[in-house]
């Protein structure tokens, strides 16, 4: 970082629990359909209507909680957050506010600056703490539509009104725009990965703010802190993060006044621009909801989901490389994903073969799956399939190139490799008395080369090893070949 500054930076991300429903009613949680057609009394905010808490929220709010190292609280309390706004009928959002469902976490993710290409330096552990994951409903959607000054209408969609959400926040413990961007795909694709949120950042339902200040190395005190909302990826929050510390650094240096305020991050100017200022800060006045009880989940309620805890990746990742010799690049590769770590350790178990199946995987499975558009789940070849071609390979009833071959063949038509073998006729003949005959036969067809052979030309057995592979069309066995043939010349 440029001469003694350093940046802090604290992340708040909001995900959306993965639940058939929304978090006080009974209405699908799916904000794709017709817009308005998910909705109720209770998520319109209809005067009298009562929330009623969807216990899967808690559960999943419970997994997501345990895998970023959260200590579950005994009770948390949900609270009215008011402000007024279109898409909020109620005049105010049921969240939490001083006792959250999870709060003290400590979470160690692997981290690497990046050159001017992209390319990754070394990777790094860093532990961060997470301040608290608490759970609230999200609000609707306005939508805006054609041109300003002309026909410009807006609507409002209450499908996502109520939709389940937890929001996770961290201590201002990243240094660099690069340790945020690791930070939100770990988060991402832990809790892809015990399904507690489809955490998919294009469809909104994983968003995230960053907190930035600069400061000089050794101060004490933290400086004016700039807010950034609405960062459609991860790669641009990546650069409204780097873009803000240069901007923020600049400012200091210059003498400027740093404004505490909301930025957005404008791709097409590579920049980001103000969107509110401090004065436009609310007052929310939280206070308890009246009409929900206090959140009180038992011990035996935390043992059962931490029972039900699927292995997380880097756990994976380590086991992989001590169970089945794997270096840390394949492993990290084979655990990008739940369903291709558990492919792979399927294929590995039944094969007995962890190295050739990791080769399969990374290599054809990856290269086809990637070609097709699909992903480990829905590949056509399953890990039973893969298991028993790399036997029959082993087997020496056909070679690394006819297995590559099949390979593909059983992708595209989803076909076992025993029906492809036959099908290609792609069998090896390793039987002695079969290859024997036809070396008989090439022996009496090229009695002058046998001669010369004879005579000293041992080249030519090279010769020999060529007819005889051609007149079995290539399915002889090589090595049954040779012992054979050196028998007879
Ligand atoms: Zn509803
Ligand atoms: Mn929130």
């Amino acid at each position: 970082m440029k001469n003694g500054w350093e940046a802090i930076i604290g992340m708040e991300i909001h995900a959306q629990l993965a639940t058939e429903t929304k978090i006080f009613c009974a209405c699908a949680a799916n904000f794709g359909d017709e817009p308005n057609a998910n909705t109720c009394p209770v998520c319109l905010g209809l005067p009298g209507a009562l929330p009623v808490l969807n216990e899967r929220v808690v559960d999943l709010g419970a997994k997501a909680a345990l895998s970023l190292g959260l200590n579950i609280n005994g009770t948390s309390i949900f609270s009215r957050k008011n402000y007024f706004y279109p898409d909020l009928p109620k005049g105010y959002q049921i969240s939490q506010y001083d006792k959250p469902f999870s709060s003290n976490g400590t979470l160690t993710i692997l981290t690497a600056e990046r050159d001017e290409s992209g390319r990754a330096g070394d990777w790094k552990p860093l532990t961060i703490h997470i301040e608290r994951m608490h759970l609230e409903e999200d609000a609707g959607k306005n939508v805006h539509e054609g041109l300003p000054e002309v026909d410009k209408y807006s609507y409002i969609d209450l499908n996502r009104a109520g939709t389940p959400l937890a929001e996770i926040v961290t201590a201002p413990d990243f240094r660099s725009s690069w340790q945020a961007y690791d930070y939100v795909n770990h988060i991402r694709r832990v809790l892809q990965w015990i399904g507690a949120s489809d955490a998919d950042m294009e469809k909104g339902n994983l968003r995230c703010e960053a907190n930035v200040s600069v400061r000089k190395i050794g101060e004490k005190e933290f400086r004016t802190k700039v807010e950034l909302k609405n960062l459609n990826s991860v790669r641009f929050m990546q650069k409204a993060i780097e873009f803000e510390i240069k901007r923020q650094i600049a400012a200091h240096e210059a003498g400027e006044t740093v404004n505490q305020e909301t930025r957005l991050w404008d791709d097409k100017n590579q920049q980001t621009r103000i969107m509110r200022s401090k004065e436009d800060a609310h007052d929310y006045r939280y206070f308890p909801e009246p009409d929900l009880q206090p959140l009180v989940v038992s011990a035996d309620f935390i043992e059962r989901v931490k029972a039900e805890m699927p292995e997380l990746p880097d756990a994976m990742l380590e086991r992989f490389m001590s169970d089945y010799d794997l270096s840390r690049s394949d492993a990290s590769q084979l655990v990008s994903e739940k369903d291709l770590a558990e492919f792979y350790e399927r294929a590995a178990k039944a094969s007995n073969n962890p190295r050739i199946s990791a080769n399969y995987i990374l290599g054809e499975l990856t290269r086809e799956l990637n070609n097709s558009g699909k992903t480990a789940f829905d590949s056509p070849i399953s890990s039973e399939n893969l298991a028993e071609l790399i036997k029959t390979l082993e087997t020496g009833k056909i070679n690394n190139n006819q297995a590559r071959e099949v390979f593909v063949e059983m992708f595209n038509s989803g076909k076992s490799a025993d029906e492809i073998i036959k099908e290609k006729g792609f069998e090896q003949i390793s039987d002695s008395d079969t290859i024997g005959k036809i070396i008989d036969e090439v022996i009496e067809k090229n009695q002058n080369q046998v001669t010369a052979y004879k005579n000293g030309n041992e080249k030519l057995f090279g010769f020999f090893v060529g007819q005889v592979m051609k007149a079995s069309n290539g399915k002889a066995n090589p090595k049954v070949v040779n012992e054979i043939l050196k028998k007879k010349l």
